[in-house]
């Protein structure tokens, strides 16, 4: 049986029900995580868990949701969680704080909060090994003063679904939005980094990007792992059409190469040498085998 935290005790996932009436459900009003528990040396390795808290805070006070429990409570839990599910396998994790008030009316003063985590078995959410093939995004980018981009609010995410599903539609593998000045932004649910030059580069989080814990993560192995140093900076359209080397960060993501985009093939068309030894240094990190990087895994003995 699987199980879920809600209403502030694990129980059934089946028990774990919101009424019609709740003001997250009507008005998009919660905001949330992905996290990801990769099995390895037989422990559900948690990656990045309490910067992903941390981000749910900051979500959550963007948007005025109380979250009644410690970042050390949420990760105890999240802990509980992960072993009385027992998956042997690579798992998602999914915390939401939500306006849970049953009541009409908009607003975010005033309103009852509150705070479920489920979880579930998590293959790849893009191809790693062969590349992607993706397409500019008709829909742009929800701008900050829209609704918050750096806030993982869950009613953002109807703009990143109507590209995602855009581009799916149209035989593509996933999309690139453009903020409404015509800049890349990032993904539907990713961020990107383009090679040229043996350099990386990328959009700042000012370019209505999330805070990628994924990202911020590669900037800094790609540093001290590699040497290289990651631009962050304003990129046209046209530059990820003659880019070296092209790929997404997420934590569903993980590093996922793109082979075209627009139609236009991605250097040789083949996984890039810089992408391919991050790709490496990352998968080694998640599976807890690199004892350098063990402060980003919680390792759960299942
Ligand atoms: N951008 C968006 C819109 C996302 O939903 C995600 C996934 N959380 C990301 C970027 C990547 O962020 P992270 O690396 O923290 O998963």
């Amino acid at each position: 049986m699987n199980f879920a935290f809600f209403e502030g005790r694990i129980v059934p996932f089946a028990d774990a029900k919101i009424s019609v009436m709740t003001h997250a459900f009507n008005y998009g009003t919660g905001v949330f995580e992905g996290i990801r528990g990769y099995w390895s040396n037989n422990k559900i390795n948690v990656l990045m868990l309490g910067e992903h808290y941390k981000r749910l805070f900051n979500s959550a006070k963007i948007i005025k949701i109380k979250i009644n429990y410690t970042i050390d409570q949420l990760i105890d839990i999240t802990i509980e969680l992960v072993k009385r599910n027992g998956y042997r396998e690579d798992v998602y994790i999914r915390p939401i704080a939500y306006k849970s008030h049953e009541r009409i009316g908009l607003g975010l003063t005033g309103i009852d909060d509150d705070l479920t985590i489920y979880m579930a078995p998590f293959g790849e959410y893009l191809d790693i090994s062969k590349g992607i093939n993706i397409c500019t995004s008709t829909w742009r980018k929800i701008d900050d003063n829209i609704i918050p981009a750096r806030a993982k609010v869950t009613g953002m995410y109807v703009n990143s679904s109507l590209a995602k599903s855009e581009a799916l539609e149209n035989g593509f593998d996933e999309a690139i939005m453009l903020s409404t000045d015509g800049h890349v932004a990032e993904g539907s649910g990713e961020n990107i980094f383009i090679v040229r030059d043996g350099r990386l580069i990328t959009p700042p989080i000012t370019e209505n990007t999330l805070e990628g814990l994924t990202r911020a993560l590669i900037i800094e192995l790609a540093k001290d792992e590699l040497g290289i140093d990651t631009k962050e900076r304003t990129v046209d359209r046209t530059e990820l059409f003659i880019a070296d080397e092209l790929f997404f960060t997420g934590t569903g993501a993980q590093i996922s190469p793109i082979r075209s985009i627009d139609k236009r093939v991605v250097g040789l068309g083949t996984i890039g040498p810089i992408t391919s030894k991050l790709q490496k240094i990352y998968f080694d990190i998640v599976k807890g085998n690199n004892p350098k990087y063990k402060h980003l895994i919680t390792p759960v003995e299942i």
